[in-house]
């Protein structure tokens, strides 16, 4: 299989080609249409094996045919850990790069809050976020997810090793019933 057979948008296909790369992996090729699909799915391979794209690039795909509204993001990635936050953003920048005013805000711990605020302020297409400060934002009224179309866990069995399940709890009680959900 090739990308091209994956229904993505060109813009995107443009941006996976510029990265060097021919043949979706195996977690791509099955997870890529099962996401533009509108399903829910559980993702599961190595680290290593292009799991990352396999759902930012739909992802970037079903936000180009949308707007994004003042402080309500779109999409919501929670990760485990802040390396891991700044990694998948960084694979925004990768494959977004054609798309036009795609607005992705990182929410990490251990940072200071100033700029996250503003980021929150603003139209959002994609919010990334540890369960942790996400929660910080919640309660003080700032990042508000009712608006969430897709909610990404990554690195899901990380997330409930660590302890997080109430917390991803508690942030999923706030976002709609309809929903996609994706598990990695
Ligand atoms: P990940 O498993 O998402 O951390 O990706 C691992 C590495 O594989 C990253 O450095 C990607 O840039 C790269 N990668 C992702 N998809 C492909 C692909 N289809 N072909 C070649 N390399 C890829």
């Amino acid at each position: 299989m090739t990308f091209d057979e994956l229904s993505l948008d060109p813009r995107i296909l443009a941006a996976v080609k510029a990265a060097g790369y021919t043949t979706p992996t195996p977690i791509q090729e099955q997870g890529i249409p099962a996401v533009l699909g509108g399903r829910d799915i559980t993702g599961i391979a190595q680290t290593g094996t292009g799991k990352t794209a396999a759902f930012v690039l739909p992802m970037i795909h079903k936000l180009g045919q949308g707007r994004a509204k003042a402080r309500m993001p779109r999409s919501l990635i929670l990760e485990p850990t802040r390396e891991l936050a700044i990694q998948v953003a960084k694979a925004f920048t990768v494959y977004g790069r054609h798309v036009q005013g795609l607005r992705v805000a990182t929410v990490v711990g251990g940072v200071p809050y100033g700029a996250q605020l503003s980021a929150l302020r603003g139209p959002l297409d994609v919010l990334i976020a540890t369960p942790g400060r996400l929660m910080d934002h919640m309660a003080s009224g700032k990042a508000i997810l009712s608006n969430v179309e897709m909610l990404v866990l990554d690195e899901a069995d990380r997330m409930l090793d660590m302890g997080f399940i109430d917390d991803i709890k508690h942030i999923a009680s706030f976002l709609p019933e309809q929903r996609q959900t994706v598990m990695f």
